[in-house]
């Protein structure tokens, strides 16, 4: 009896003392990154000095370049590159959008979506037709939809509290609207922005043309330009209602890129690896600061912040800026192959890819209802002080998403900041570094750090 409760009583107490280690771990993380955090001159600089880095482009390389310099400046263990070949898409001169009812033109805040095509050199005019879904596209078939412009006009589900799922659920009308419109005979695709704000800033974003299908234009059109439009087309004037739109945009051959990597190198465990990381391309059309300057810029202050604290981590600790996630995925794709090729063991990935708003948690994809209680157990009380107390199923990141195949076991988890704002500026000309809050960026930096001496320090089961 006496050996079992002295058994028991070293049990509590140790486990007590952990908490109570973990807790100081915590406190010294977020007090090291506000006060003495870089998240914001670091966005600053990848802001300002380099700008727009869509894959491919001059500015991409000069961002690759300048987060290795960065990296090493750091101190880490090992830094390194992965080349990847990439899409290369440029916007070219200028686009221009019109509504055309007889002799009146209305000017209207259009951008091309990423890897459409372009118009033909003096544009297209043609008869527009709004439809709200691809069903309804279906429905209408090759006899409304032949030579005509489509308008998709399905506006965000406001009944969403994450605005995330909004987006998950407009986005099909960007991502397959223009395919499936050239199916029917379609010149062209117009689609509303997708965001909830009424402003006039087109928001751009991929879309993807069946692999043998016809390719026809496609671009973004401002929430006020599709009021607009719905509203003329609903009045039936005696001249029908058209649009007209020009645009400049190719495909160029693809270009060698590279994923910047930096590591801490385990103490114990090298070949086990805890990932960080978020994308270092971004659209054309502003700085690409909270998609995903924020992202990648938290990723390398999270590792620095373990570092300077010297925290020496028992596995290997990464830093990655995944190249091409908005228009192709490759560099996820090539961390993945990687992983599996160099037979390196991850124990979990976390992507931070939705903005740098103020933390709320973490995602767990895929995560069952006994991993939640768990992780919610074990964790909860010493995020809770930080506001960063979420720990939810679901989440992940598409940089992160090709580990799942290539690296059994791993879990995959998505950073979760607050996402009431994150589509007012998301691929739009909004997208800046004066819209990035920088208490904001730092607690989430701080956030992840302490998630990943967590992960480090117990593992995930
Ligand atoms: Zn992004």
């Amino acid at each position: 009896m006496k050996l079992k409760f002295t058994l028991l009583f070293a049990f509590i107490f140790s486990t007590a003392l952990l908490k109570a280690q973990d807790s100081l771990m915590l406190r010294k993380i977020y007090d090291e990154e506000l006060v003495n955090g870089q998240c914001y001159a670091n966005l600053h600089y990848l802001c300002k000095n380099i700008g727009p880095r869509l894959s491919g482009s001059p500015n991409a390389q000069k961002a690759i370049e300048w987060g290795k310099k960065l990296m090493e400046s750091y101190g880490f263990d090992r830094v390194f590159l992965q080349p990847v070949m990439v899409p290369h898409w440029v916007r070219g001169a200028k686009e221009s959008g019109m509504i055309v009812i007889g002799n009146n033109r209305i000017p209207v805040a259009i951008a091309a979506l990423g890897m459409s095509v372009a118009t033909p050199a003096d544009g297209i005019t043609a008869d527009v037709i709004e439809v709200h879904s691809l069903k309804e596209l279906d429905t209408l078939g090759a006899a409304a939809i032949k030579g005509k412009i489509v308008f998709f006009n399905r506006p965000f589900d406001p009944r969403f509290i994450e605005t995330l799922r909004a987006y998950g659920t407009a986005g099909d009308q960007r991502f397959a609207g223009p395919a499936a419109a050239a199916k029917y005979g379609a010149k062209g695709v117009i689609v509303r922005s997708l965001t909830e704000s009424i402003d006039n800033y087109p928001h751009t974003g991929t879309t993807s043309y069946d692999k043998d299908g016809i390719k026809i234009p496609a671009a973004a059109i401002s929430t006020m330009a599709a009021n607009q439009l719905s509203s003329l087309l609903k009045q039936k004037g005696s001249s029908p209602v058209q649009f007209y739109f020009k645009m400049n945009c190719k495909t160029l051959p693809d270009t060698l890129s590279y994923n910047v990597v930096g590591e801490l190198t385990g103490t114990e465990n090298p070949n086990k690896f805890i990932t960080v990381g978020g994308h270092l391309d971004s659209w054309d059309l502003a700085e690409g600061a909270h998609d995903d300057g924020t992202g990648i810029i938290q990723s390398v202050e999270a590792v620095r912040l373990l570092k300077v604290l010297g925290y020496q981590p028992k596995n290997s600790i990464r830093a990655v800026f995944f190249i091409n996630e908005e228009n192709g995925d490759k560099g996820g794709e090539k961390y993945a192959e990687l992983a599996a090729k160099n037979k390196e063991d991850h124990i979990a990935a976390i992507e931070s890819d939705l903005g740098g708003f103020t933390p709320r948690g973490f995602g767990f994809s895929g995560a069952s209802p006994a991993f939640v209680q768990n992780i919610n157990l074990k964790w909860k009380k010493l995020l809770e002080p930080y506001d960063a107390d979420r720990l939810t199923a679901g989440g992940g990141g598409s940089d992160i998403e090709p580990l799942k195949a290539k690296s059994p076991g791993i879990v995959l988890i998505g950073y979760l900041p607050d996402s009431q704002r994150y589509f007012d500026v998301h691929h739009s000309a909004n997208d800046v570094f004066e819209n990035v809050n920088k208490r904001e960026l730092e607690l989430g930096a701080a956030a992840i750090a302490s998630l990943m001496y967590l992960i480090d320090q117990h593992g995930l089961n």
